[in-house]
């Protein structure tokens, strides 16, 4: 059963959230591109403004709002969703464990095992679906951090954010979440216990595929959100203002478009499980998906707009498929308005854990009959 939607961010998001920033009472904040402020001539700084490496008045609206929607102490926006996971990690000291999920975004698997495990990280990736594995390896390894990606990347395997966070509770370790595919408008992970949740705000958060951008928000104003932040001020990976003011732009329509994309993306995975040229259709959506109970238990009002599915010609067709399909754009990324198509093998690379058959969509607010129309023509056409 369909948790019903939560709709009471409907109104602040169309909104863009509180406006703070001017005297003049525009309905839009200001873009301030200044990247320096000026003393008082006692040479206190009283306005809070220093330097723009650190922060932007053109922020404070976005992260409000990430905040709200997020049920959050704080949130602050960086450069990229990356920029903002990577700074989770830094906040950690040399020698400390990290688990992470077997099934999670690519670049950020590559970096753990990369440069996260040359500068002194121990990661364990586990299979995040299997709660007993799970607390095996928490029990044993004493991480003190647990990250976590649901739905994950590109299988959207469904992990159990209140059942880990308690485990994790009782060891003492962080719990932050890739929120990204669920969107604050699906799950709120701080709700259900998690302390930190990060988006790549390039996706839905924005969603027109013409900004990147990274937002965190946590629980509480502790030690470790004070170590992110600090990562945050002196690294300087921060949006440019514009980027920032486009974001808030893509954010007042965040509620319709995913309502759109889930309502969408059910519709297409429920048709082409029906296709006998589908061997698989992965989305949480569906009854016979492995993660569906507790999608239903976390997710509200829908199973967001990405799914998968495998082809039975194999890599062949699934290439093929991709390259038949008019509406469907074949290109990397995801949550924006427009429908998006992957063989996601192809971009993971060597030692991928993603079977080479499968094509990742994300689904967008086109008329879902037309998208439909558009990839089984491109199926059938590259049989
Ligand atoms: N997390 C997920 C689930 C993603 O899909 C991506 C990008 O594809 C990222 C994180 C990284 O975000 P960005 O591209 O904004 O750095």
């Amino acid at each position: 059963m369909t948790k019903k939607i939560n709709d009471s961010f409907q109104t602040s998001l169309a909104q863009g959230g509180e406006n703070t920033t001017q005297p003049f009472k525009p309905i839009i904040p200001g873009i301030f591109t200044s990247t320096t402020y000026q003393r008082d001539e006692d040479n206190q700084y009283r306005s809070g403004r220093v330097y723009s490496r650190a922060d932007n008045p053109t922020y404070d609206a976005p992260e409000k709002l990430i905040a709200q929607l997020e049920h959050a102490a704080d949130a602050k926006l960086f450069a990229s969703g990356m920029a903002a996971a990577t700074a989770v990690f830094q906040a950690l000291k040399p020698g400390d464990v990290v688990l992470a999920p077997d099934i999670m975004y690519w670049a950020l698997r590559n970096w753990l095992k990369g440069l996260a495990t040359d500068a002194g990280l121990h990661v364990h990736f586990v299979d995040m679906t299997q709660l007993d594995q799970v607390e095996n390896k928490i029990t044993q390894l004493q991480p003190k951090l647990i990250w976590l990606e649901t739905p994950g990347n590109p299988m959207w395997t469904v992990s159990d954010i209140r059942a880990i966070a308690d485990i994790a509770k009782h060891q003492g370790a962080h719990v932050a979440v890739d929120s990204t595919v669920a969107t604050p408008i699906l799950t709120r992970p701080l709700e259900l216990g998690a302390d930190i949740v990060m988006h790549s705000a390039t996706k839905y958060l924005n969603g027109h595929s013409d900004v990147i951008a990274g937002a965190l928000a946590t629980r509480e104003n502790d030690d470790f959100w004070k170590r992110i932040l600090a990562i945050r001020a002196q690294g300087g990976a921060v949006p440019s203002p514009m980027d920032a003011a486009q974001l808030l732009r893509g954010m007042r329509t965040l509620f319709l478009r995913v309502r759109e994309s889930c309502n969408s993306a059910m519709f297409l995975a429920q048709q082409l499980e029906q296709h006998p040229m589908v061997s698989e259709v992965l989305y949480p959506g569906l009854p016979s998906f492995a993660g569906h109970e507790i999608a239903c238990k976390q997710m509200e009002g829908g199973f967001g707009g990405m799914l998968s599915i495998r082809l039975v010609g194999g890599e062949q067709q699934a290439v093929g498929t991709a390259a038949k399909t008019r509406l469907w754009h074949r290109a990397t990324s995801l949550g924006g308005v427009e429908s998006l198509i992957e063989h996601r093998a192809s971009i993971e690379g060597a030692g991928t854990p993603v079977p080479n058959d499968l094509l990742r969509l994300s689904v967008g607010i086109e008329r879902k009959e037309d998208l439909l129309a558009d990839l089984v023509h491109a199926i059938e056409a590259s049989a």
